[in-house]
């Protein structure tokens, strides 16, 4: 196997929040979306990758190497996006990127300028006057411009609208024609992931709930829906976050070969959308 990026049991101490033994692999060739609600650590888990702050525990292999040991050749081929701007606001976009191409080997200017007219940036431009999409596009045509094989990118879509944020999944659909590339593209908005993404790791509460391919997720997830008479205590346990109401419930199941065996034909099981996925787990952990 070709992980382009692996991390095993990551752990990050902040005193009221912790992160603890997320465990997951990118392969190359694969955009993988990174969900969970606001406050799940995903900003925290890929500042850990990016090597910002240190972790206390755990492993992380970036290529193969050690993101700590290789911290610049590892660098230097990822493509990097802040979900904070990060530039200097009185610069234009020609001065800025000639700051950032220097600590590229292989930054290739006819690229970025591609992508500068695809986005239809100016780079005369100033920085501070871009708007918030135009800012996340610059940082796009910046991250793909140096030849990199891993791109993260730290929830580029959010605060953007519905045309913005297709324009970028359509950009990474491009990027991940070169098959030895991947994506790391971590999102609260989990519908953006239906189209694009070929894994899922999902975190909440700084621990990881799911990791896997969407499509082995769509087929062992299920939205359970049946009367209430079938809800003993022997089955709750089953489910993952129970909605009940007056007559009946609907439950989240990790196990729908299971949940079919148990009870048969007495329920009707769907595919949930990612989204469902997100929205019981969550309600279920704090019912717990
Ligand atoms: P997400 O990106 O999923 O919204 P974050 O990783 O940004 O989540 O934050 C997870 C939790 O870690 C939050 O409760 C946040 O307040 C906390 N946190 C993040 N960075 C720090 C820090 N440097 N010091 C203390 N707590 C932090
Ligand atoms: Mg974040």
């Amino acid at each position: 196997m070709d992980n382009i990026l692996e991390v095993r049991n990551l752990r990050k101490d902040f005193g009221d929040f912790s992160l603890r033994d997320i465990s997951f692999s990118l392969e190359k060739g694969y955009i993988m979306g990174f969900i969970g609600p606001n406050g799940a650590g995903k900003s925290t888990t890929i500042k850990l990758i990016m090597n910002l702050i240190r972790r206390d525990a755990g492993e992380i292999k970036i290529f193969g190497l050690d993101n700590w040991k290789h911290e610049l050749s590892v660098k230097e081929r990822i493509g990097f996006v802040y979900d904070d701007s990060h530039y200097y606001e009185e610069l234009t976009i020609n001065e800025m990127k000639r700051i950032i191409a220097r600590f590229y080997k292989q930054w290739n200017d006819k690229i970025f300028n591609k992508y500068l007219v695809e986005f239809g940036l100016r780079s005369d431009k100033k920085i501070k006057t871009l708007s918030k999409g135009m800012k996340m596009k610059f940082s796009i045509a910046v991250a793909i411009s140096h030849n990199a094989d891993l791109i993260i990118m730290d929830e580029p879509t959010s605060g953007l609208d519905p045309v913005f944020r297709n324009e970028i999944l359509d950009i990474l659909r491009d990027l991940l024609q070169d098959e030895n590339k991947g994506v790391l593209f971590s999102t609260h908005i989990t519908t953006d992931l239906d189209k694009v993404a070929d894994y899922i790791t999902f975190i909440h509460n700084g621990e990881l709930i799911i990791t896997g391919s969407k499509e082995s997720i769509m087929e062992n997830y299920g939205v359970v829906k049946g009367g209430r008479e079938l809800l003993d205590r022997d089955v709750r346990k089953e489910f993952l976050g129970i909605r009940e109401t007056g007559f009946g419930f609907e439950a989240l199941t990790g196990n729908v070969d299971k949940v079919r065996k148990l009870f048969g034909r007495s329920v009707i099981i769907e595919r949930p959308s990612l989204e469902e996925i997100m929205l019981y787990t969550v309600r279920g952990s704090s019912n717990a």
